[in-house]
């Protein structure tokens, strides 16, 4: 939508659309848009239409995107509606009049009659009855659905890791529903968000990840089994730089007692400070979930071997280097490409020789004027037979 409010600017400026010029006032209004809704408004004449309609069919070429002329209105204000009719059905559109509805909210009613403000409330109403309904709902999921276990059992349930639980609302719902996609190319969400333990008040001991990958149950599972507590918190533990035990028995066994001196060594330096237990994000420095970093990630993982490999050459321009990669890539715009993303071509055939499709490896090599090219390099940097089949091998 930012290449087709571009697009009407210019138009604007070159005077091939006129905009309604707003009164008391020197600017003018030609276009709103919100989401992929578009009002366009402009004086009233045939040819400021067609152009308006020519506009978006080249916006159509350029980008892909069809403008849908049967679910789009003409409407003229002050204007005989047969005319409306007249300059309406050439371009596809149904004529309209007012009051017209624009995002359920009519428009060019008399708003000091209580009767068109009915629909307004009506629809405000029922939106505000869905969103508190679906909020009690997720509510209700998040603390189990019983309002009487909650108060026992917020004190944990509250601060379990929470992308584990499929349950969950809002963003953290999105978060647990993307974790297996995640998993398949090698991004661990447990190792991306991670706690950060400042008074240990809001974390497990045994069952949250925070010293070392494990949780301490699966480092120290004989020393779990021991533990009275299971779901106490690392400040019950770990107290004034001192360990805190619970449990139902002493250690005794080898094996149990040489689990209990690890589990010392492991947890016993580790120094609590005075502010709460927080979750960061491990892909950038300040611990701040940014969206480019996960994407970053993602690109990374999902090169090719292949692709990691070209080497940025500094002696010439940055856009030669944008260039080679693009073509290694397969990404420059030959007619091969354009036609796989919609955009209809007189020909498809190379325009240089029209013997092949134009594709990367034809543009740049194999077209009889690219081989020409290239033979006059190889004379010129002395080296003979110098030809190329694809991009690959360049
Ligand atoms: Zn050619």
């Amino acid at each position: 939508m930012e290449g087709l409010n571009i697009a009407m600017k210019v138009a604007c400026d070159k005077g091939i659309f006129k905009g309604k010029k707003i009164p008391n006032n020197d600017s003018y209004v030609s276009h709103l848009f919100y989401a992929d809704d578009a009002l366009f408004v402009g004086e009233w004449g045939e040819e400021n239409i067609k152009n308006l309609a020519r506009i978006l069919r080249c916006f159509h070429v350029a980008s892909g995107l069809r403008v849908n002329f049967k679910k789009s209105r003409v409407l003229g204000i002050g204007v005989e509606h047969q005319e409306v009719t007249s300059l309406a059905e050439p371009l596809g559109c149904e004529p309209s009049r007012l009051p017209f509805s624009y995002l359920g909210v009519p428009m060019g009613a008399n708003m000091k009659l209580k009767c068109h403000w009915t629909p307004v409330i009506e629809k405000f109403q029922s939106r505000l009855n869905v969103s508190l309904r679906s909020w009690k709902e997720q509510e209700g999921d998040f603390y189990g659905g019983d309002r009487s276990i909650e108060k026992k059992s917020i004190g944990y349930r509250g601060k379990r890791p929470y992308f584990q639980k499929k349950t969950l609302p809002g963003v953290w719902n999105n978060i647990a529903g993307v974790r297996g996609e995640l998993e398949k190319i090698g991004i661990d969400l447990n190792d991306v968000i991670s706690k950060k333990i400042g008074s240990g008040d809001d974390t497990m001991f045994w069952l949250d990840r925070w010293t070392g990958g494990n949780t301490l149950k699966t480092s120290f599972p004989d020393m779990y089994k021991l533990e009275r507590h299971k779901h106490c918190k690392i400040s019950d533990r770990l107290y004034d730089g001192r360990c805190n035990w619970n449990w139902k028995e002493i250690p005794t066994t080898m094996e149990q007692v040489r689990e209990f001196h690890m589990l010392i060594n492991g947890v016993n330096m580790f120094q609590l400070v005075a502010q709460s237990d927080r979750w960061v994000c491990n892909l950038s420095s300040d611990g701040v979930f940014h969206v480019n970093a996960l994407r970053t990630q993602i690109d990374w993982r999902n090169m090719m071997p292949g692709e990691v490999s070209l080497k940025w050459t500094h002696e010439v321009p940055l856009k030669l280097n944008c260039f080679i990669w693009r073509a290694k890539l397969d990404r420059l715009p030959t007619a091969r490409a354009l036609t796989r993303r919609g955009i209809q071509l007189m020909s498809a055939l190379c325009p240089y020789c029209e013997l092949e499709e134009e594709d990367t490896a034809h543009a740049l090599f194999r077209c009889p004027l690219a081989s020409k090219v290239w033979e006059y390099v190889g004379h010129w940097c002395n080296i003979p037979h110098l030809q190329f089949q694809n991009a690959e091998k360049w």
